[in-house]
């Protein structure tokens, strides 16, 4: 069933969120499924997180946490992928709305959205999860490594968490702005802030830190001319990496 939480605004952030952040996501809440829109790169690139993702946590009948879910993008094609449950969370509202009006279009009885953060969620319920994503979330919060705590508390042992992010080199400022923001224009100016980006080495840390073991990584990449993304072994840019709770 469709969740009706999203009306109960959580009284308890923890403050590790960007208001700027949630606003830019808001403005463009009703542009998540035109697949032309400033969200195309996350159209592109969902069947190719999806495969990764499935290949470590077997989506199919897993209870699932989806963190900074969006319009539900990757949340959807989770549930679609059989899981038994995929609940979204993030603290756009209208990203929630639009998010679980489409899920209703879509007719899909395993999804559920709430408004709350990753850290209140893990104070409200523990080990309650087989399966965490956090994709193209974590460049966008103050402290990433709260949130990387936060799936540790939440994923069940045995469980996998997967993130996604990007580098913080040379390489990644031109790629992911120079590039993608100015002289390809797949994102909106100001989409991201070089100096959130995480190397995987500091994304390694955060894991060991909050418990989770690194079990593997794939970079992605997008060629201008074929206008397609791939997996690539190179994480000089977006990559994602997937973690298990031992
Ligand atoms: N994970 C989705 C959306 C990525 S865009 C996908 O990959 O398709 C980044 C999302 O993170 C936005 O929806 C934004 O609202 C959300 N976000 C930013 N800061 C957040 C926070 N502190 N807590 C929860 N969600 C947050």
């Amino acid at each position: 069933m469709i969740s009706t939480q999203l009306n109960s605004v959580q009284q308890h952030q923890t403050g590790n969120v960007d208001a700027n952040e949630i606003d830019k996501f808001s403005q463009l809440a009703h542009k998540w499924w035109d697949k032309e829109s400033e969200f195309k790169p996350l159209h592109d690139i969902n069947p190719l997180r999806l495969t990764f993702i499935d290949s470590y946590a077997h989506l199919a009948n897993k209870k699932i946490l989806d963190i900074g879910c969006g319009g539900g993008i990757l949340t959807e094609a989770m549930a679609k992928a059989e899981a038994q449950s995929v609940t979204g969370i993030d603290l756009a509202k209208k990203s929630l709305k639009i998010a679980q009006l489409h899920a209703l279009q879509e007719q899909l009885s395993n999804i559920s959205y709430r408004l709350i953060s990753a850290e209140d969620m893990a104070s409200e319920m523990s080990a309650a999860f087989e399966v965490i994503t956090c994709m193209e979330m974590l460049e966008h919060v103050p402290d990433p490594g709260s949130i990387v705590r936060a799936c540790g508390k939440l994923v069940q042992p045995g469980g996998i968490v997967c993130f996604s992010t990007i580098n913080r080199n040379p390489k990644s400022y031109f790629q992911a702005i120079i590039a993608a923001e100015y002289l390809l224009k797949l994102t909106p100016r100001g989409t991201h802030d070089f100096r959130k980006f995480i190397t995987p080495a500091e994304l390694a840390r955060l894991c060991r830190q909050a418990g989770l073991e690194w079990l593997g990584c794939s970079g992605f990449t997008y060629n201008p001319l074929s206008k397609q993304y791939r997996l690539t072994d190179s994480m000089d840019v977006n990559y994602m990496v997937a973690c298990r709770r031992p």
